[in-house]
């Protein structure tokens, strides 16, 4: 019978990669601690209104990469593509506001988007979001690089770009966007199917498309940073001399549009040239009308969304580095051996020693070679002569030591040596 294999674009994080995720999440949540945000943990279902209103219907996401479906019922759900509105909607749905203005919080956990997989690109990933609502100040956004740039060493990730840009706000988009229609108008024969349709719909999603022809049109476009409002332009200089202070250095790309809607002014990506295309591992900006757009108060936002299987994967840190090998190999030889061995090896591990046995009775031999193949800090080798003394050899797998230890206080003894207690 044919196995049955996992769906595609869906991978298994095996157990000796884990170690490696931990550590990025560990790291993860003590800086993002440090700078005052606190975890939310939000479904992976969500109706799938909020995503149409919050990503927006021109989108790709929206247009073709969600996996919605109906719920048994006449309601449809989706698969959370991302968080920033799974975080806005638990924002509002508790009210949040009305204790503390200013909401601080990260999740971590998997998206879902029905794209084509290839390497950097799945169709279940993970991220790590951050969301700020509630602070408009252009000081904020620079704390968020900084936050993430922090972050970023931390799990020793070099030789990438900051990149950022400014998409404006509802007062400098308008013009912005009569302009680049009136750009596009008359090349429609140069652009794909979907940038077609969208030159009337929504023609700043033209800057994200992939398709070469696409690519060279949008290059002589007109682009939003020149039709900034004074508010914008003010809001982006500021946060250019945070960063500024902060010696952050990155480029202005003001290509840059981001692939969801809700972005006002500044937005930013880090990249790498790893994938060709495929090339931000971070994502992320404000979104100042977006709690409004989803009915809540007029207050700001600002986000960034760090994908954890390219940060994974172009960190140099190793598997390796990660795995824990078990402190202690107890080999038992004979039932009361065994026996001994049973309660010995639980006592410990209830007491935190790593501790491995062989209940299958295999020969010295046998049972020091998986001791060895397991990496087995010490070993300790418990027979009838062991048991009749009161004594046994505990061996240092790493120089080959022996000492000899009295079974009496042997699990005091042994967490002395292993754990240095
Ligand atoms: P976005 O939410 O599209 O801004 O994406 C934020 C980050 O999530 C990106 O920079 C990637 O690192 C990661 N990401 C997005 N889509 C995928 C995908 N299909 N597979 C793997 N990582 C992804």
């Amino acid at each position: 019978m044919e196995s049955i294999t996992a769906v595609k674009g869906f991978k298994d994080i095996l157990p000796q990669e884990t170690g490696k995720w931990h550590y990025v999440e560990g790291v993860a949540r003590e800086i993002f601690t440090a700078f005052g945000f606190r975890e939310i943990r939000v479904p992976i279902l969500e109706k799938t209104d909020l995503f149409r209103r919050s990503i927006g219907e021109g989108t790709d996401i929206v247009e073709k990469e969600m996996y919605t479906f109906s719920d048994r019922g006449d309601e449809y759900v989706t698969l959370r593509p991302e968080a920033t509105a799974s975080i806005v909607r638990s924002y509002l749905e508790h009210t949040m506001y009305a204790v503390d203005t200013i909401a601080k919080l990260f999740t971590i956990g998997p998206m879902f988007r029905r794209e084509r997989p290839q390497k950097g690109r799945y169709r279940q990933f993970h991220q790590i979001n951050v969301e700020l609502i509630g602070l408009d100040d252009p000081r904020t956004d620079a704390e968020m690089i900084i936050m993430l740039i922090q972050f970023l060493e931390r799990v020793q990730l070099s030789q990438l770009k900051l990149q950022i840009n400014s998409l404006g706000c509802a007062a400098c988009r308008p013009p912005f966007k009569k302009a680049l229609t009136d750009y596009l108008k008359g090349k429609e024969e140069g652009l794909c199917d979907d940038c077609r349709r969208r030159v009337d719909t929504n023609p700043l999603r033209v800057f994200d498309c992939k398709v070469a022809g696409c690519a060279e049109l949008i290059d002589g476009a007109p682009r939003l940073i020149t039709f900034l409002c004074k508010v914008c332009e003010d809001h982006f200089m500021k946060v250019r001399d945070a960063l500024d202070t902060f010696a952050i250095p990155y480029e202005i790309n003001t290509k840059m549009v981001r692939g969801l809607d809700y972005y006002t002014k500044t937005t930013f990506e880090v990249i790498t040239e790893h994938w060709g295309a495929q090339n931000a591992v971070v994502g992320g900006g404000r979104y100042d009308g977006l709690v409004k757009a989803l009915g809540g108060p007029d207050v700001p936002g600002i986000g960034f969304a760090i994908g954890c299987e390219r940060l994974i994967s172009l960190s140099p840190l190793k598997d390796s580095d990660f795995l824990k090998h078990p402190d202690l190999f107890i080999a038992a030889l004979g039932d009361e051996a065994q026996t001994l061995a049973y309660t010995m090896s639980n006592r410990l591990r209830i007491r935190g020693v790593q501790t491995e046995v062989d209940y299958a009775g295999k020969s010295l031999k046998s049972q020091m070679k998986r001791a060895d193949k397991l990496r087995c800090r010490y070993t300790l080798i418990l027979g009838e002569q062991e048991i009749t003394a009161n004594k046994a050899q505990l061996r240092d797998m790493h120089d080959a030591t022996q000492q000899s230890v009295d079974l009496d206080s042997l699990e005091d003894t042994i967490i002395h040596i292993v754990k240095g207690k």
